[in-house]
């Protein structure tokens, strides 16, 4: 019999919290998880799953214009932003009900509250103490808003998906995934949109032409984006709108600041410091390869340990610590090479491996394919967006090294080729690889 109450004590019950736990109860580890908030984590309550609903709801405002080129007549089209937010909360309450079930069902325990580490065996939740051989935390990332007069007065994605009322006027600052998709979020939905970002292009890390054709279509559509600017200052009105003041102290009227700076891990009240885990200066767990921290029983994975903060990233980073600690006990080979990537903006992006700036660095010799083209669905729609796709190929092994796209879908269609890629493909390949006709995806095995 164990000296422990448990074999594995999960502190967050997110997307990798979940799957490492009932994984592990599956090997037959004792397990229990702590969650003070809700089950599922960010990604199910205030992150991917909402968000994708929001950009489906998004997406209709340019349906109904297309609609019309095909015969269609739509009129009276309304939008009303309860009916959303509230449809979108019971989906997420559902959810929740099933990450319940699926923890009982697997035999994880589940434990209500926060949860605070006493030391390297001892976890503590409302007062009431709980030993395990192994501790792991996973307790995800929270916003980061920086420092600036009248910061109290802005909210970030956690406070947009309840929005009381839908705003008029949206100014949202930031330029990463979350402050394009949500850009693209109100700017569908009807309010007057602006993005402000402090550089001159968004998206930093991603591939430049993907970048700038993101920053053509969004203008395009109507978002007012605005590089090379910075919030100073925010002040509250009498009348509860917001007086935004840039950096060249010009100032502008709107309903809602909405902050997508970043986010930062959730360390704050744990007590990993006291117990002597060594973290990095944003409060990012430092873990090795094996997700173990400075203190061998204590183990971190997810968002909390700032690698990818991305859920499929969290699952397969649970699925190989669990294979770890209670499977066949190999060291955990958790290849973050081509892990391919969406950002949910208007039009989508889909990404996978070497940026060209990336590929340019690392190889002596590389071939860029690209192609750009108005979707088939537009010939009749009228609409004048652009498809656009690339492939990174290394000369020399004819190896292709990144795939990127920016249109309908890039999110589905980049899935297939992170697999082709994962298994070395060649452009050779691609290019013998018969096309789905007519589709934009077959693009990708035509380019020449
Ligand atoms: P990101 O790290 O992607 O982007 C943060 C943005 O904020 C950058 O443009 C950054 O600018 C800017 N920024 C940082 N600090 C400041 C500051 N002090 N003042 C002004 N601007 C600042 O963060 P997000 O919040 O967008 O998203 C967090 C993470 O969540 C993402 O990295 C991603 O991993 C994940 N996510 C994934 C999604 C998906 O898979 N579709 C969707 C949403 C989130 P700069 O570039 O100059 O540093």
């Amino acid at each position: 019999m164990s000296q422990f109450d448990y074999d594995l004590f999960v502190i967050g019950a997110g997307s990798g919290g979940v799957r490492a736990s009932r994984m592990a109860s599956a090997t037959g580890a004792r397990v229990a998880v702590a969650e003070g908030r809700f089950l599922g984590g960010t990604c199910v309550n205030i992150g991917c799953v909402p968000k994708k609903l929001f950009v489906y709801g998004a997406h209709y405002a340019e349906d109904f214009e297309d609609a019309r080129g095909y015969g269609w007549t739509v009129e009276g089209a309304k939008f009303d932003w309860p009916t959303l937010r509230d449809n979108k909360t019971k989906e997420i309450e559902r959810l929740n009900g099933i990450y319940g079930n699926v923890l009982s069902n697997a035999g994880v325990e589940l434990i209500n509250g926060y949860a605070r580490v006493v030391d390297k065996h001892t976890v503590e939740v409302e007062g009431k103490q709980f030993s395990a051989e192994r501790i792991l935390v996973a307790p995800g990332a929270k916003p980061f808003v920086p420092e600036f007069p009248g910061r109290e007065h802005v909210i970030t994605s956690d406070d947009a998906f309840y929005l009381e009322e839908f705003p008029r006027k949206v100014i949202v600052v930031g330029g990463g995934y979350i402050a394009v998709e949500f850009a693209g979020i109100f700017h569908g939905l009807g309010a007057e949109t602006v993005l402000s970002y402090r550089k001159d292009l968004f998206l930093r890390g991603f591939d430049l032409d993907v970048r700038e054709t993101l920053r053509d279509e969004m203008t395009a559509k109507g978002v007012d984006l605005r590089f090379n600017s910075s919030v100073t200052k925010v002040e509250k009105n009498a009348d509860g709108t917001l007086t935004v003041t840039w950096g060249d102290d010009s100032t502008e009227v709107c309903d809602t600041v909405l902050y997508a700076t970043g986010r930062v891990p959730s360390t704050g009240k744990i007590g990993l410091e006291d117990v002597g885990v060594d973290m990095a200066a944003n409060g990012a767990i430092k873990v090795n390869d094996n997700f173990q921290s400075s203190v061998p029983s204590i183990y971190a994975l997810g968002d909390v340990i700032d690698r990818m903060q991305l859920t499929p990233v969290a699952l397969s980073e649970a699925m190989a610590l669990v294979n770890h600690l209670y499977g066949d006990k190999e060291p955990v080979e958790m290849d973050y090479t081509n892990i391919a990537t969406a950002v949910f903006s208007q039009p989508n992006i889909g990404t996978v491996g070497l940026t060209e700036e990336q590929a340019r660095e690392n190889y002596s010799n590389i071939k860029v394919f690209k192609s750009r083209f108005r979707h088939m669905k537009h010939t009749l729609s009228g609409r004048e967006e652009k498809t656009f796709m690339k492939l990174v190929v290394d000369e020399e092994t004819d190896k292709v090294l990144g795939c990127h796209m920016v249109g309908a879908d890039a999110g589905e269609i980049l899935q297939g080729l992170a697999v082709a890629l994962k298994a070395g493909a060649t452009k050779k390949i691609f290019d013998s690889t018969v096309g789905i006709h007519p589709t934009a995806a077959e693009e990708f095995v035509t380019m020449r």
